[in-house]
């Protein structure tokens, strides 16, 4: 029996839909283990990369998939590609990893223990989004009002006023139109991802 996790609207199951995004083949991983060694997150990680090959390929069992989208692993995962380097069958773990979080979002099964790390992303990309650089302070403010980590790092702020590296105002470049249209370019591919 199959679940909704494991089957969306298109009947398919999750490695395969993984395998439409990306072009992986998850079912070619023979479980060596070489890039779950190599993986300097893996200490971290809830299932190293290799146990998230194995939960894709179990995919015919709803409950592995779901695994895999719940997964802290996936937010983890620092794409620095050591994994894909070391990896006999030249299986591309980042881009699968980024597949699994795109569908962990669709489906509302984000990792609890992952929220900071998408209020972070978000906070990066709302700075990116509005002044087309980084604005340090404004970055902070975003963070912590979406994580509610309010006293994280508190003590380091003075010192970095200090030597510069946190700014009252944002700097904004020129060409606002141009950004505004690269991230609408960037939605519409999103919409148009199978
Ligand atoms: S290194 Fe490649 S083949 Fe070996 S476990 Fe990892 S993904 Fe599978
Ligand atoms: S890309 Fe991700 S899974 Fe692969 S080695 Fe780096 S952190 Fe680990």
């Amino acid at each position: 029996m199959r679940s909704d996790t494991d089957i969306q609207q298109d009947g398919k199951v999750l490695s395969d839909r993984v395998l439409e995004k990306t072009g992986v083949a998850v079912a070619r991983c023979y479980q060596c283990g070489k890039c779950s060694a190599g993986c300097p997150l893996a200490s971290e990680m809830d299932f190293p990369p290799s146990q998230i090959m194995h939960l894709l390929q179990l995919g015919d069992f709803p409950e592995m998939a779901e695994k895999a989208l719940r997964s802290h692993t996936i937010w983890l995962c620092l794409t620095c590609e050591i994994c894909y380097a070391r990896c006999p069958m030249e299986i591309d773990i980042p881009k699968v990893m980024d597949a699994l979080r795109h569908e962990s979002l669709a489906q509302k099964k984000v990792n609890p223990k992952a929220r900071g790390i998408l209020a972070f992303h978000r906070a990066f990309l709302d700075s990116v989004r509005y002044t087309g650089r980084l604005f340090e302070m404004g970055q902070v403010i975003d963070y912590k009002l979406r994580s509610g980590h309010f006293l994280q790092d508190l003590l380091q702020a003075p010192w970095m006023f200090f030597v510069g590296k946190l700014h009252l105002l944002p700097e904004r470049i020129r060409d606002r139109r141009l950004l505004g249209r690269i991230f609408a370019r960037i939605a519409k591919t999103r919409e148009n991802r199978p």
